[in-house]
């Protein structure tokens, strides 16, 4: 396995780690706006807790996700 760079913390050609879609250029590595947002406010609530005018529709965390 010549190709194997498990190490590098930056997943390419990935998934979107919200909803594990595909990636979208201008919102890498999310899919979507909304997916940066959501990431974004998971990010900020450890010091915040923001309102977004938007409602993620995606749950905090889907089963089956690698928990360490
Ligand atoms: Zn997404």
């Amino acid at each position: 396995m010549p190709s194997d760079e498990t190490a590098n913390a930056a997943p390419k050609g990935g998934k979107c780690p919200i909803c594990g879609k595909p990636p979208v250029q201008k919102f890498r590595p999310f899919c979507s706006q909304r997916c940066q947002h959501i990431d974004l406010g998971r990010w900020l609530g450890e010091r915040y807790r923001i309102s977004p005018d938007e409602s993620p529709t995606e749950p905090p965390g889907e089963p089956g996700e690698d928990e360490s």
